[in-house]
């Protein structure tokens, strides 16, 4: 059965268009820095972000990791949201792998972490305390509802970090989607960032793969521990071809999503037993259950998959639904439509 599948955007199986430039991709061994793909989609990243330089890493986490490695040393520690992936989502990978020291804070509702909270977080220099290098911002915010933090806000961290001699990391695992979110060029939000972090295999499309960006000199070191990691890749081209179609094609139809992400949300206030929490402002619809659904969040996935439709809950009593390139304003339907007949 051909399932409609809003679990992720992670679940984007490539286009036809991808596939085929995948075949025909020209190919070299990528830890020399010999393949001709691969190197240009590390030029077009690195443009497209206005930064000097860029590597093409097999995940978001890896990259976060690498961006980590190279700002902070054992027993450094990193501001961070309470909320953030980097937190939450990586395995604790900073501090098993780098002995780095994660100093979570708060996000607020908006996905910013308050200028105020990053300031009393920054440690004095005192023998007694770590040393604070690093301050990490995701964007868009994936647990506080996919949203967008702006360029104003970034600018605002990045200036402050600057102040106390702190670098700022950006995990834009859907950066393309807040630049769309906010109709403003993706340079501008990572402008004030020393290193961005994206993912070509969520809403971008591709099949595998992330982009770490930032200066030369960063690069170069990053290129080093991606080798130590185990993520030197070789003839990569073969994937980074579909990589270089995300960042031609698909970073500029992300609004698309973002409609029907709304749409979704507007069809889903009409069904009985949601509760819905604000506007979508890009591809995650968040709900949770009303008290009176008796249904497990097990059993609904059960049911909507009887139906056609995968979804997946985000907490307890709370479903995220993404819309991402394969679901059309059909599939937008077929969703609302199949909750309303498993919740009826
Ligand atoms: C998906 C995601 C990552 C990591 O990407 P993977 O490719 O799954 O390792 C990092 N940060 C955020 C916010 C993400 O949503």
């Amino acid at each position: 059965m051909n399932y409609l599948d809003l679990r992720s955007d992670t679940v984007t199986k490539p286009t036809p268009e991808m596939r085929e430039a995948m075949a025909e991709a020209e190919v070299g061994d990528d830890v020399y820095g010999d393949d001709p793909t691969v190197n240009a989609l590390q030029e077009k990243a690195a443009e497209m972000l206005g930064k000097e330089s860029a590597l093409f890493v097999p995940s978001g986490t890896m990259g976060n990791l690498l961006a980590l490695l190279v700002h902070c040393s054992r027993g450094e520690e990193v501001i961070c949201g309470d909320k953030s992936h980097i937190y939450v989502n990586e395995a604790g990978g900073m501090a098993a792998l780098g002995g780095i020291y994660p100093h979570p804070i708060q996000n607020q509702k908006d996905g910013t972490l308050r200028l105020d909270d990053i300031l009393a977080s920054i440690q004095p220099d005192d023998q007694h305390r770590t040393i604070t290098r690093l301050i990490c911002l995701e964007n868009t915010q994936n647990i506080c509802g996919g949203v967008p933090l702006t360029v104003e806000y970034t600018n605002e961290v990045g200036a402050l970090a600057k102040e106390h001699g702190l670098k700022l990391h950006i995990d834009g695992a859907r950066l393309f989607n807040a630049a769309a979110a906010l109709d403003v060029d993706a340079k501008e939000l990572v402008a004030s960032a020393d290193s961005v972090t994206f993912c070509l295999s969520k809403g971008l499309v591709a099949p595998i793969g992330s982009m770490l960006v930032g200066t030369k000199e960063f690069i170069a070191k990053a290129f080093r521990l991606r080798k130590m990691l185990g993520g030197g890749m070789r003839q990569v081209g073969v994937v980074a071809a579909a990589g270089l179609i995300s960042l031609e094609k698909m970073t500029g139809r992300l609004g698309q999503d973002h409609a029907r992400a709304k749409s979704l949300f507007a069809g889903l206030k009409q069904v009985a037993g949601l509760r819905l929490a604000a506007e979508p402002s890009s591809n995650m619809v968040y709900f949770d259950l009303e008290d009176s659904v008796a249904l497990t969040e097990n059993q609904i996935i059960e049911e909507m998959k009887n139906h056609g439709v995968l979804v997946d809950y985000s907490a307890p009593r709370q479903f995220r639904l993404v819309t991402h390139y394969w679901v059309d304003d059909a599939g937008v339907e077929k969703t609302v439509q199949a909750l309303r007949d498993v919740l009826k």
